[in-house]
């Protein structure tokens, strides 16, 4: 028996279910990438400040010097653009400019309890979404209406599940205890924003956490796990080569070949030996170099990135990296500059929620079955926000919520059952009700 009635909660989710599906439409035509989210921002920002939130936005939520992987100016100046385009006032713009995005909104209820934080991630990728017969946003006329960016990881769920929480959370306030700060994280891809959400403090004397992910594992729709396990540390890197360039035939001598240097990094990094500890993984994804067929190439850059089973693993494959590219590049003769532009390192759930998660669905209609675990493999800057929260002494989980898959994450034709999100909303507040029942 939560804190409320358990239909108080499924009625809820059941009227607010059209809304999700609408909100997650709307947000999967405007995709934004990492720190770009001007128009997300404002979208979520408006409708919490109209619930009542306290909120605060882009350089208010984040803190500016803790942002990675922040894109080139130029971009960011492209996004502001298309945010007036759209409509995005001039004050909200000032809050977000140089990319600064996200949004932070509080909740005190007046009575004493905990302090429950939860997160949503919103950002996408840039994925060119597909256009065939058969992909439900094609089909259903939701597509992405911005040419090489695409939510094909759920975040536009996310945030829609994020939303659904908040209406809830505000209308029943007076029947709930203690305070709530929702974090709309930007720049989960690349393992980004969370460091800059955390430096700000939002999370200081948490008691309890709480994050998620639709997907990841194949099920379907109301099937879900109580926590994810087996996430994998990372460090995301840029490369960047200086070479000198000079004529391929009348002076090669004159020349440092970044070209050639870039090639000896790609191919030493992927040849770190293993690890006795825990799997790992080094890879270069991009590489772009050379200017003309007999030219030795001056420049080269390169994308790549580690990870490691647990964050010592993963210490250990960024510091071969690290060794391994300042080597070839001394080799010949080329300067390297690494720059680390993205993190996530190891997290442990506690397994206090499974019991509340478990209580709450039992006597709700829309979550059919509980898993204590399902394992991520992959990473997730949530980890980030769990760790800071459990250091302090609160606990924290990231759960999972099942759904059966168009097709994998990341890819043009990735896309979800919407069963699941009244299904992560239910399973969101049915742990509050618990939780606070328990504490209050
Ligand atoms: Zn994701």
């Amino acid at each position: 028996m939560g804190i409320l009635a358990s239909n108080t909660i499924d009625d809820f989710v059941e009227k607010a279910y059209p809304d999700m599906i609408a909100w997650r439409r709307k947000l999967h035509q405007m995709p934004e990438t990492g720190w770009t989210e001007y128009v997300t921002t404002w979208y979520v920002y408006n409708f919490l400040a109209e619930l009542g939130y306290t909120c605060f936005a882009g350089k208010e939520a984040v803190n500016s010097n803790e942002r990675m992987g922040v894109p080139a100016a130029e971009f960011l100046e492209e996004a502001a653009e298309r945010a007036t385009e759209y409509g995005v006032p001039e004050d909200m713009l000032e809050k977000m400019d140089g990319g600064h995005t996200g949004v932070v909104a509080q909740l005190t209820t007046g009575r004493p309890g905990p302090h429950i934080a939860l997160r949503f991630d919103i950002d996408g990728l840039p994925i060119t979404e597909s256009e065939e017969a058969g992909h439900k946003p094609y089909d259903k006329g939701f597509l992405s209406t911005r040419e090489g960016f695409m939510h094909a990881c759920g975040h536009d769920a996310h945030t829609a599940i994020g939303l659904t929480v908040a209406r809830f959370l505000a209308e029943h306030k007076d029947e709930l205890a203690g305070s709530f700060t929702l974090l709309f994280q930007p720049a989960e891809e690349g393992s980004r924003g969370a460091k800059a959400m955390v430096e700000n403090g939002w999370l200081r004397e948490v008691d309890a956490f709480l994050s998620g992910h639709i997907g990841i594992r194949n099920e379907k729709a109301g099937v879900m796990a109580a926590r994810g396990v087996e996430f994998l540390a990372t460090t995301k890197f840029d490369l960047r080569l200086h070479g000198v360039s000079a004529h391929a035939a009348a002076k090669p001598n004159e020349g440092r070949d970044a070209l050639l240097a870039a090639a000896a990094c790609a191919q030493t990094v992927a040849q770190i030996p293993p690890h006795p500890d825990g799997a790992i993984r080094a890879h270069i994804g991009t590489l772009q170099t050379g200017s003309g067929r007999n030219v030795v190439a001056d420049t080269a850059f390169l994308e790549g990135e580690t990870r490691g089973e647990t964050s010592e693993v993963n210490k250990y494959v960024w510091k071969e990296v690290e060794r391994r590219i300042h080597g070839a590049a001394e080799m010949h003769g080329v300067g390297a500059e690494l720059k680390v532009v993205g993190e996530g390192v190891e997290a442990y759930c506690d397994t206090d929620f499974e019991t509340w998660l478990e209580t709450g669905s039992s006597a709700s209609r829309w979550i059919e079955r509980v898993d204590s675990e399902w394992p991520v493999q992959a990473s997730e800057d949530a980890a980030i926000m769990i760790n800071s929260v459990q250091q302090q002494g609160g606990i924290a989980t990231y759960m999972l919520y099942g759904t059966a898959l168009a097709d994998g994450h990341h890819k043009p034709t990735f896309d979800y059952e919407e069963e699941t999100l009244p299904v992560a909303a239910a399973a969101l507040l049915h742990t509050i009700s618990e939780y606070l029942h328990e504490k209050v």
